[in-house]
């Protein structure tokens, strides 16, 4: 589905993705994983089109979408502040990119309904985001995401401002979430157990480049280099 072939981005004179090719395919929940500074959020901001590509292709269902912008991409993105609007409702914060394609009312209320209810919101939908947990405001902002019914979804460390018990919990829906919405999900994190537990496919990234990608086991059992014997935690 998402094809970066030979990617690079500089910030000035600073190369900060040094050339990379990732795959992943139809359906995955593939997670980028590395230390702080490697890249992760740079990569998955060219993917949504929120940052150019200086150099490559980055091919999405077999067409180049270099120069495409941003909202004509079918891609949606949960980023780790939540960024919701704070005047408004849960409903309307949902609801609000259909009421911006001015969607009827009675149309936007039946999916916020419906995607409340997969996300275990529907008793608060009428809160303002103050009034709501760490966990039940991450669940608006991928409310809000998934309202647009995205083929792929993109999430930058959406959990990292939970506390852990919580962050086990939401793991776990947010891989129900990916089994029941059937999209493809592209999940940064710098956590390796989060990687291990929650990826189809690992690619792990070093100072802009990727150490590995595969299958979570094959990097596990076998990893192609130190620093992914490392960072995975099986001695090489
Ligand atoms: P990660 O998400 O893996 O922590 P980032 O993609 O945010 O890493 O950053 C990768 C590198 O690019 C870092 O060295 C960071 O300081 C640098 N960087 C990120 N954004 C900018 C920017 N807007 N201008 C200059 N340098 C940046
Ligand atoms: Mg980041």
């Amino acid at each position: 589905m998402i094809n970066l072939r030979n990617v690079r981005k500089f910030y000035g004179a600073l190369e900060v993705i040094k050339g990379v090719d990732i795959t992943v395919e139809d359906g995955e929940f593939a997670v980028f994983v590395g230390p702080s500074g490697c890249g992760k959020s740079t990569l998955l901001r060219m993917i949504a089109g929120l940052e150019g590509i200086d150099e490559g292709d980055l091919i999405l269902n077999g067409k180049r979408i270099n120069d495409v912008p941003p909202d004509k991409r079918g891609i949606a993105m949960v980023f780790q502040s939540y960024a919701l609007y704070p005047h408004m409702s849960v409903a309307e914060n949902i609801g609000f990119s259909l009421s911006l394609k001015k969607v009827p009312e009675a149309e936007i209320r039946r999916q916020v309904e419906a995607v409340a209810e997969i996300l275990q919101l529907t008793d608060y939908l009428d809160r303002r985001p103050a009034a709501l947990s760490g966990g039940q405001r991450q669940r608006v902002a991928i409310g809000r995401a998934i309202i647009k019914k995205p083929a792929l979804i993109l999430f930058d460390e959406p959990l990292s401002n939970l506390d852990s018990a919580l962050r086990v919990q939401m793991r776990a829906e947010l891989q129900r979430l990916h089994r029941e919405l059937k999209a493809t999900v592209v999940y940064v994190t710098h956590d390796q157990v989060e990687a291990m537990t929650m990826a189809d496919r690992i690619v792990v990234l070093n100072k802009g480049v990727v150490a590995q990608q595969g299958a979570p086991m094959d990097l596990y059992h076998q990893p192609d280099n130190e620093f992914v014997a490392t960072f995975i935690g099986s001695p090489k």
